[in-house]
């Protein structure tokens, strides 16, 4: 009876080791599967300018006697795609720097209503442009421990956002409130809005709403997630709420104290 006592308990370890070790492969395997599909998207994402640039400028080489007017369009529209692979590459750098483990966080105490400021000082003269009103309200001075390029990327590209999918004339309002332990950014516009059956999807890389509406406004579906991990890295959240047609919120909240788990490292 203890004979196989003991080897019932020596079965049980080893289905349960098996057990562990399929799981194990089958997580290795969708590791694998999200590279490569990332990988897979880069590529595509970064070929389609250079394509487009090959077309145009292959057109323009073929024709003779080409007009100067023809000329100057046809190089305009190469500059446009230059520049959209240059936009590319740079949230591709963005997000592979994100990538990496937190303890790459630069910490350190920064006034997050200066942070906001800036951000919108930038971004005003776009939203300007199609008189879209960018109103910041700050209930409090909010000092907190944050990496302050990172913070700035990831409200940057909040507001970017808020601004590139309203309507003429909206508005953009953020806000900026704290409690003894977070600090909470919340990001509202008056715009197109997400349709429901996207909102699961927006944080996903190249993950754009509608391709061909989205295409003529421009972006590489690389903000939100880069936004994402900026937050996580910070051990904080970012929630969204959106109607069609209506507008969009965006709230995160992040810890205003960057305490290091004991132990050291993160
Ligand atoms: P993109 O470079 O396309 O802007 P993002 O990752 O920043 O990429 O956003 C993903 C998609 O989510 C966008 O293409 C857009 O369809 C949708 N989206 C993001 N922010 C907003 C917003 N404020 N209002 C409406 N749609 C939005």
């Amino acid at each position: 009876f203890f004979t196989e006592d003991i080897e019932f308990k020596s079965y049980l370890e080893t289905e349960q080791m098996a057990m562990a070790f399929n799981k194990m492969l089958s997580k290795m395997r969708s590791l694998d599967e999200s590279r490569q599909e990332f990988v897979s998207n880069v590529s595509h994402e970064l070929k389609t300018p250079i394509t487009s640039m090959k077309v145009l400028a292959d057109s323009l080489l073929v024709q003779e006697d080409v007009p100067i007017e023809t000329y100057k369009e046809f190089m305009s529209d190469i500059a446009d795609e230059i520049e959209r692979e240059n936009k590319i590459i740079t949230d591709l750098l963005a997000l592979v720097k994100l990538d990496k483990s937190s303890s790459d966080l630069n910490i350190a105490p920064v006034i997050i209503n200066d942070l906001i400021e800036l951000i919108l000082k930038r971004l005003r003269p776009i939203a300007a442009k199609r008189n879209i009103e960018l109103v910041f309200e700050s209930f409090r001075p909010v000092t907190a421990e944050v990496d302050d390029v990172k913070l700035t990327l990831a409200i940057s590209n909040l507001v970017e956002n808020a601004i590139k999918y309203n309507v003429d004339n909206g508005y953009v309002h953020v806000s900026l409130n704290a409690d003894h332990q977070y600090f909470y950014v919340k990001v509202s516009d008056s715009g197109i809005g997400i349709p429901e059956e996207s909102i699961d999807h927006i944080y996903e890389r190249f993950y754009r709403v509608d391709k061909s509406h989205s295409r003529q406004i421009g972006g590489t579906g690389l903000g939100l997630s880069i936004t994402r991990n900026a937050v996580l890295m910070h051990r904080g959240a970012i929630k969204v709420y959106s109607r069609e047609n209506e507008g969009t919120t965006f709230n995160v909240r992040i810890p205003i104290l960057y305490q290091i788990e004991a132990g050291g490292k993160v």
